[in-house]
């Protein structure tokens, strides 16, 4: 099954909920556009190399396309659409005027010098510009994408069509970008989580957590859980991983992972696999890396009472019927990482307006609009009777689907 697929199995218990009839069903499962580009760039060295890219815009019922832009030797069609539906139901959860989309290119970015990644992404814009814009799509940072990509972004499309910086989110301070945008999702996720425990009378203070992905996500998801008292007891990244029982100390791990690139032999834990990381004894595991990490065969020896998809769709549906059965609460991706589309939403009404916010006030308005949707999707599912990922499709598929259906055709 393929993540589009994934996709759209939890589209179908939403619509089933909501009632949703056929007609409606088709207008908001299929993506609006798909564009597939060729980007043949030379490297550095000379050398002729050659790139697939991916921008796949899924729906604009309410407001302009919104969604990541991620480099990854394993970037196809179908996880990009797949993601782009996920785009769609994300920004209706928490309410941003916006619709759903994802971009990608397939590489090794790793291998790519910083000249390699500024040409390639200048050739992507020069590919697909026609198909992007301030009011059309909007792309953001995602899998091995940085501030500074935004910033070739931005300046490849002003040179085409004049100075746009709202063409973009997740830009650098100084080209227009938003105070809180680099650690939102971080923040968000910590906002919810803090959220969950507290309807059970629970501070994070003292709590155990498991967090596999050490990058934007993963590595100020740890800040602020950290800040709030609880305990980081594992972490990982594409190299491998590191635990301590009696909890982490994530500033000097933070610290040595910008130097080294990696948790990977940080002097104060031992290590740790990925897979031992997954399902090590903790309060709330948060997949912060790739997809379908949560799968079937390790799903049944997970030990964290609570799931909280920092990462896109980590959890197959196999991996969370289990979840399910076990009695497992997961706090699904469309709630958990919202975060980043609503400070990127902050950040695009900014540039609009030529205005700046203040930290404080970037904060206080991500906590009200994180409060609010997982306030939303828990009545839904407590009133329903199912579990939150369906509560949270539902309200995001609801939305979207109330407004295509007042567009007509
Ligand atoms: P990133 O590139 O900054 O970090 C990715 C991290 O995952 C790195 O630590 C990397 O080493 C690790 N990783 C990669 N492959 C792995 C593997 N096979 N096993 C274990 N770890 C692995 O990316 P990010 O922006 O932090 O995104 C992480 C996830 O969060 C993705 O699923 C992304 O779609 C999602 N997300 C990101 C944002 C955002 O604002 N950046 C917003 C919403 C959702």
């Amino acid at each position: 099954m393929d993540a589009f697929e994934t996709t759209n199995i939890y589209f179908h218990r939403a619509a089933d909920l909501l009632g949703l009839n056929e007609r409606v069903r088709t207008l908001l499962l299929n993506p609006s556009r798909e564009v597939k580009v060729s980007i043949p760039i030379e490297r550095e060295d000379g050398t002729l190399a050659h790139f697939v890219g991916y921008r796949i815009q899924h729906n604009n019922a309410r407001g302009p396309f919104k969604g990541g832009l991620r480099y990854h030797h394993q970037v196809n069609a179908e996880e990009v659409k797949g993601l782009a539906s996920l785009m769609t139901w994300k920004t209706g959860v928490v309410d941003v005027p916006f619709g759903g989309a994802k971009g990608g290119i397939a590489c090794h970015p790793q291998d790519l010098s910083e000249h390699d990644l500024e040409i390639l992404t200048r050739r992507f814009v020069q590919q697909i510009h026609e198909f992007i814009g301030p009011t059309v799509d909007i792309p953001a940072p995602d899998v091995n994408t940085n501030a500074q990509i935004m910033a070739w972004i931005m300046d490849e499309y002003s040179r085409m069509k004049g100075y746009a910086p709202a063409v973009v989110t997740g830009k650098p301070l100084a080209l227009g970008g938003s105070a809180g945008r680099e650690d939102a999702t971080g923040r968000g996720c910590a906002i919810v989580i803090e959220n969950f425990f507290k309807s059970q009378g629970k501070t994070l203070k003292g709590l155990r957590f498991a967090l596999q992905g050490f990058g934007n996500v993963g590595s100020h998801l740890a800040h602020f859980l950290d800040e709030k008292g609880a305990l980081v007891i594992g972490v990982s990244d594409s190299h491998g991983g590191v635990m301590r029982g009696e909890g982490l100390d994530i500033p000097r791990l933070i610290e040595y992972q910008r130097r080294e690139k990696t948790v990977v032999g940080f002097p104060q834990g031992n290590s740790i696999s990925n897979e031992e990381l997954l399902v090590m004894d903790c309060d709330c595991l948060a997949p912060a890396a790739l997809g379908e990490v949560l799968t079937r065969e390790n799903a049944r020896h997970v030990k964290a009472r609570v799931i909280l998809e920092a990462a896109n769709a980590p959890t197959t549906p196999e991996a969370d019927e289990v979840f399910e059965k076990k009695g497992r609460v997961v706090i699904p991706d469309i709630l958990a990482n919202a975060g980043g589309v609503v400070v990127s939403y902050f950040e695009w009404v900014q540039n609009l307006q030529s205005f700046k916010w203040t930290l404080e006030q970037v904060v206080e308005e991500l906590t009200r609009v994180m409060t609010k949707a997982y306030e939303s999707v828990v009545n839904i599912a407590t009133t329903k009777k199912v579990p939150l990922r369906t509560a949270a499709f539902a309200l995001g598929v609801g939305r979207v689907a109330k407004a295509m259906t007042l567009r007509g055709l």
